[in-house]
Formats: C-alpha cells, structure tokens, sequence
C-alpha cells in the first residue's frame, strides 16, 4: 500500500513458538488459551511481521527494511527450542518481492532482542559474522544498545552479541535518541515499557498513517491494554504508553501493524460502546 511516496508491504521472517504463559503475563491461561491455543508444550505461535518500505525522495531510492526477524544463524537447538519454521525465510520473502539482501539501503530495528534483529547478521563462506545487508545502515535507540552492552539479567537472554557487533565493527550501525524523523513521512518515537529501548516506527503519506507496534502491542490478542506480556520489564510503563498509543489511533483508519501476529499482521483499532478496544483485521 501506498503511504505518499512510500510503498509499504509485510515481509515474513518466519514464524517460531513462545510459552504461551510468558506472552500472555497474568492472563488466565483459561481465558488466552482459547484466543490463541497452545500446543502441547504450551507454546503458541508466532509470527516475525517485518516491513519492508520503497520508494524514492529527493531523487534518491531508498529500500528500507523494520526489523528482520531471527535469522538464520543460530544453532539446530536454539531453533527446535522456539520451533522455528526454518532458514531462509526472510530472503526467500523478498526475492518473491524482487528484492536482494544488498538492494536494502536501510534496517530499522525496533530493539536489539534476537527475535527482531536476529536477521541483522550471518554467516559468510568462510564462517565469518557479517552483516546481512551490507549496504544498509543500521539503526536503533541508544538507550537499546547501551542497554544490549550491559544487560540486565532478566533480559541477558533476549539481547545475544552476534545480532549486533558485526554492524558495529563494519560502521554500519547508528543510534537515535528519542523521537526522530529518518526520512520525509517516516519517523521513529520512544514506546518504553517491554524494554526502555524499544521504539515504534510511523510512516505518514497520502493521508494515510501507519503504526509498526513491534512488542510494545505484540498480537491483535494484546489489544486490552492490560494484557501485557510476561516479558515486559516494566509492565506499569507499558500499559501506560499502550494506553497512548491506543488513544492516538483508535478511531482513525491508522495502520496498526502486529509484529508477531500470525493471522492479524495489520488491523485497525476502534473502541465499542463500552469503550473496549477491538482489532479490524486488514491488509496494506
Ligand atoms: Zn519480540
């Protein structure tokens, strides 16, 4: 779809699986389970919803890539353990677009957790760490990468070194700070609360207005503000900016789109009369 001189389009980088009790924090299984049903290791399946942005400004061509999924590089125990669907997913996403890892000028990251930015390097022929789209700049929030470099123990897990130093050694890598505009109509802000890091991307063109939530509202199923995730470091910050955010977009046509949502990757957000937000599946 079409956002002024942005074309927009989803990419998958694949699915995997996460505990279902880890995605859905307090929520009563009794009551998740059947919006989103487990499997027998009570993991529910995921998505990796990247975007990928074309389009030319100035006379220059720019082809932009939001996150980019696990990747391909981690070993056979790692992806049994989340059950990814498998290598080559993201590449083989794009080729179907007619893009090539190289023709990437630019890799938003939302945050530096393997699950979106696991696709930022890979292996070469040599077995050498390298980035994956050697032409691109990368970037993230500051905070995000100062936070990858001394992570807390709660979240040492989710921010793996591999993702990022590559990028950093080849000077590929830059940082914000806070709510930046990286392109006419396309623009980065600050969505605390899964992690301090975390930031939403907002393309705005043709009057039409598109929010990449990435973790900070994973799935349609995460609509109730509420509902945070048992990965949210700070779940009081991250209800509050959900609340925001929902405000902000609920009522308007805005594209919402659900980084990890299988079946809803886009929606539109409205409240019922009794003020509930409720997610209309649709398509860009
Ligand atoms: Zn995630």
């Amino acid at each position: 779809m079409q956002f002024g001189p942005w074309d927009v389009q989803i990419v998958s980088g694949g699915t995997f699986r996460l505990d279902g009790g880890a995605m859905f924090g307090t929520v009563p299984k009794l009551v998740w389970n059947k919006l989103y049903p487990a499997d027998e290791e009570n993991q529910i399946l995921a998505a990796t919803n990247c975007l990928l942005i074309r389009g030319e400004v100035n006379g220059q061509r720019h082809v932009i890539l939001v996150d980019n999924g696990n990747g391909d590089k981690e070993s056979d125990a790692f992806m049994a353990r989340f059950k990814f669907q498998g290598r080559g997913v993201l590449d083989a996403s794009l080729a179907k677009l007619g893009v090539k890892p190289a023709d990437i000028t630019l890799c938003i990251l939302t945050h530096l957790h393997f699950d979106h930015a696991g696709g930022s390097t890979r292996f070469d022929a040599n077995g050498k760490l390298v980035p994956s789209f050697p032409q691109a700049r990368y970037v993230v929030q500051g905070k995000d990468l100062a936070d990858a470099k001394q992570p807390h123990l709660r979240v040492k897990a989710s921010y793996l070194p591999q993702n990022w130093e590559p990028l950093e050694s080849a000077g590929l890598l830059d940082t914000v700070e806070g709510a930046t505009e990286l392109l006419p109509g396309l623009s980065v802000r600050p969505a605390p609360g899964h992690i301090e890091g975390l930031q939403n991307v907002v393309i705005e063109g043709g009057g039409r207005r598109l929010v990449y939530l990435a973790d900070l509202i994973p799935t349609a199923r995460h609509i109730q503000p509420a509902w945070v995730m048992g990965y949210d470091l700070d779940v009081v910050t991250c209800v509050d900016e959900r609340l925001k955010v929902l405000e902000e977009v609920s009522g308007t046509g805005t594209f919402c789109v659900f980084e990890h949502d299988p079946d809803i990757p886009v929606g539109t957000v409205d409240r019922d009369a009794k003020g509930k937000y409720l997610v209309t599946p649709t398509s860009l």
